[in-house]
């Protein structure tokens, strides 16, 4: 790494095994540090679409009539990101490549059947963008090095082909390794990332045994090697200012921390560590063990980015911010390095899980008492159906006409996804849905089916109805109450998406009584205490239920966990 100049040389030896049953004949990798370039896809995405990522604008207006301007377009060449092919061999002969944007196409000279491995070897230089977007130098903080996206990265092919879309804008999908990574960087800058220190006496920083010598080199760098197995990606980051700690977390794992030194923002980073083990605790207990040794907590990028091992959150946060971010990156891990879906394509399955099980931590971890800790993602979701701009949760992330849109269908419906699973089978069953979710589909990229399946598997019901319509569609829930008559309750379907219903009633004697309605696609009903009343098929559009006493109220869903778009019509106070 050339500190000063932002630049590097790699050398990277890729030993691939093709684990398909198909031949191939070619291969491609993601070069995507070639999207910081004035006219690059991302660029003009960035030009074009309604809503840009205020981190990747200028706004040359007001902040009534913004007038925006892409913050690459306006790169100049020692300021742009890219990655250049110096060379590359498959298994020691020259092979032909072509670069279509931030996607490189390799042409094999001999076909890789399938179990077998080839090797390819590439000399690369490349130059690290101005921080536009996660990756880059000289972030808002100060912090130097924010390397993400940073080496030819190969891309993923599975039974449904390559996933090679250009870096417009979203998320990731990746290859399975063992990674072997050695940097060679200014003896005074500080790395953290993925991976485990090979050789913490030769570098110091923190990482050294404080009981053994330091074998510093002589040289005005320093040689760090790393080493990860099992991960699909590889990111660090590194500052000459960085301050590291490091505490222990359940089952040894160290956790590291890496910060500016900054008197206004260094004691939340010193309470963040504790909760930071807490946040561990939980997710191994509600989702599954966390099976690497370590996990860092880095100040770097531009907001917060989960990688493997690691994350890069900014830093100059209130306490309450700094570990709710970490809370969500480092959940991520479950959701996006370890289960590792394909986040282009079902990025609710990413962003949603992560969001439900991370406000669930938050709750206890910060004893927040609250009723329902996904309200938020709740109120996400009846914002983006208010706002007229929504497309299904199943389109392709690039794809959305908005990046509102995208951002509540993935986020916020996608917790809701799983917070109203629970109102469907149970929360005693969404609990064990996410664990065996987790064994049964670790290091293996699920996709929708797979959450759907576990699910039914582990609740006996049927849930193909959900999975369609709340996913695939923009069908929205709204139940009414028609009328009360003394005894006799009518409801009505005005929504265009079915579900079972929770009703409470309250009778004249002060009394109250819950009923659940099963929904007649489900083949049965959630394990509950109320009175289960014969289910309602969805193509009725009414239905009416006897009680037997006088009725003074009804109230449908009274926990509010169904994402009902009309609540005004849900009860008769
Ligand atoms: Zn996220």
């Amino acid at each position: 790494m050339d500190v000063e100049k932002f630049q590097f040389k790699g050398y990277q030896k890729l030993l691939y095994t093709n684990n398909s049953p198909d031949i191939l004949n070619v291969v491609y990798y993601h070069l995507q540090l070639n999207a910081f370039q004035p006219g690059s896809d991302m660029d003009i995405r960035l030009q074009n679409i309604p809503d840009p990522d205020r981190r990747m604008v200028n706004n040359l207006g007001t902040k009534e009539n913004p007038v925006y301007q892409s913050r690459i377009a306006e790169l100049k060449p020692n300021e742009i990101g890219y990655q250049k092919v110096i060379s590359l061999s498959q298994n020691g002969k020259k092979v032909d490549y072509e670069v279509i944007g931030t996607i490189l196409k390799v042409v094999l000279n001999e076909p890789i059947k399938p179990g077998d491995k080839a090797t390819f070897e590439m000399e690369f230089e490349a130059q690290v963008p101005l921080q536009i977007r996660r990756n880059g130098r000289n972030n808002r903080e100060g912090v130097a090095l924010s390397m993400a996206q940073w080496y030819p990265k190969l891309a993923e092919y599975d039974d449904e082909g390559w996933h090679i879309s250009q870096y417009i804008a979203r998320e990731f999908y990746g290859v399975w390794g063992n990674y072997d990574v050695t940097i060679h960087i200014d003896k005074n800058y500080v790395v953290g990332g993925t991976g485990y220190l090979q050789n913490p006496q030769e570098v110091g920083h923190g990482y050294e045994d404080k009981n053994i010598a330091l074998k510093l080199p002589n040289s005005h760098k320093l040689t760090w090697h790393f080493k990860a197995p099992n991960v699909h990606d590889f990111s660090w980051a590194a500052d000459p200012e960085y301050l590291h700690d490091m505490i222990l977390g359940e089952n040894g794992v160290e956790l590291h921390f890496f910060y500016k030194n900054n008197p206004e923002t260094n004691e939340n980073w010193k309470k963040l560590q504790p909760k930071t083990a807490e946040l561990l605790a939980y997710y191994n207990k509600y989702l599954g063990e966390y099976p690497y040794k370590q996990y860092s907590v880095i100040q770097a990028g531009d907001g917060g980015m989960e990688y493997a091992m690691c994350t890069f959150i900014t830093g100059g946060r209130n306490l309450g911010s700094l570990i709710g971010v970490t809370a969500h990156e480092f959940a991520h891990t479950w959701f996006q390095f370890l289960l590792a879906t394909n986040e282009l394509k079902h990025g609710w399955m990413d962003e949603g899980f992560t969001s439900y099980i991370s406000s669930m931590a938050e709750n206890e971890i910060l004893d927040q008492k609250l009723e329902n800790p996904n309200e938020g993602s709740y109120n996400g979701y009846y914002r983006l159906v208010a706002s007229g701009v929504e497309q299904p949760q199943s389109l392709h992330a690039d794809m959305f006409d908005y990046n509102f849109a995208y951002s509540n269908a993935a986020y916020s419906k996608g917790a809701v996804f799983l917070a109203q699973l629970g109102y469907i089978i149970g929360e005693e069953n969404l609990s064990e849905t996410l664990k065996t979710y987790y064994a049964d589909y670790k290091f293996k990229h699920p996709k929708p089916n797979d959450i759907k399946r576990t699910a039914e598997k582990v609740s006996g019901l049927q849930l193909d109805w959900y999975l369609n319509l709340w996913t695939q569609t923009t069908n929205t829930i709204d139940y009414g109450i028609k009328d009360i008559r003394d005894k006799t309750i009518r409801l009505e379907k005005i929504g265009t998406m079915p579900m079972p219903l929770d009703i409470l009633v309250t009778y004249t004697d002060g009394k109250k009584e819950l009923f659940n309605i099963p929904l007649q696609e489900m083949m049965g009903h959630k394990p509950t205490k109320a009175t289960i009343l014969p289910s309602w098929s969805w193509v009725n559009p009414s239905y009416s239920f006897q009680t037997k006493k006088q009725v003074k109220s009804v109230e449908i869903d009274p926990e509010n966990r169904m994402a009902d778009i009309d609540k005004t019509n849900n009860n008769n106070f």
